[in-house]
């Protein structure tokens, strides 16, 4: 894998382990030589999981759409920011730099990241593996419903066997090859 596409809390979270696992992905990424590629904020953990990476002497490549650099949310220490016109070219971009993507815990804004690259790969628009961190069982909820959509029949059950899931950042990568 040379580029990992990785989506995130713009917010910290409530369990201090959560901004652990986002600081692990980024040294243990610039350690192996992988690229991270994401949306280009400074808040939260996506600035947590930069910051780790770019400390550890790895590469960090920020896609942020023209209305929020405008708005001072992007991380200004990057490796290289792209600044694009809409947030949908912004997914497009980072999808397409990408070998594979991991969602960490977030909100709404990485539930619709993570939503749209199972999407595509349902279409078959790409073969990219995808990954879930599921620090202290964040995505357990998720999953539950995941499955509950395979057991009514509205989800092929390999999107669901074909997601990678692991407790921490280090075996998560090795499960993504
Ligand atoms: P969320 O999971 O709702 O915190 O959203 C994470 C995603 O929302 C990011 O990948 C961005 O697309 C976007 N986003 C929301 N707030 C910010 C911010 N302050 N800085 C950068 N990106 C943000």
């Amino acid at each position: 894998m040379h580029t990992l596409c990785v989506y995130c809390g713009s917010r910290l979270g409530s369990d201090p382990a959560f901004a652990a696992a986002a600081g692990e992905l980024g040294s243990i990424c610039a350690r192996k030589g992988i690229d991270i590629v994401y949306g280009g904020g400074r808040a939260g953990l996506m600035g947590t999981l930069a910051e780790a990476a770019l400390a550890a002497g790895g590469r960090v490549i920020g896609i942020i759409p023209q209305f929020m650099e405008g708005l001072e949310l992007a991380h200004p220490g990057l490796t290289r920011l792209e600044v694009v016109n809409t947030m949908h070219e912004r997914k497009h971009r980072m999808a397409t730099l990408a070998d594979a993507f991991v969602a960490l815990p977030g909100g709404i804004g990485t539930l619709e990241e993570l939503a749209e690259i199972l999407a595509w790969r349902q279409l078959a628009l790409h073969h990219k593996p995808v990954g879930l961190l599921n620090t202290n069982g964040f995505y357990a909820p998720l999953l539950h419903f995941l499955n509950s959509m395979g057991s009514s029949d509205f989800l092929p059950s390999a999107m669901v066997s074909e997601l990678q899931v692991a407790p921490s950042a280090e075996e998560l990568l090795q499960r993504l090859g």
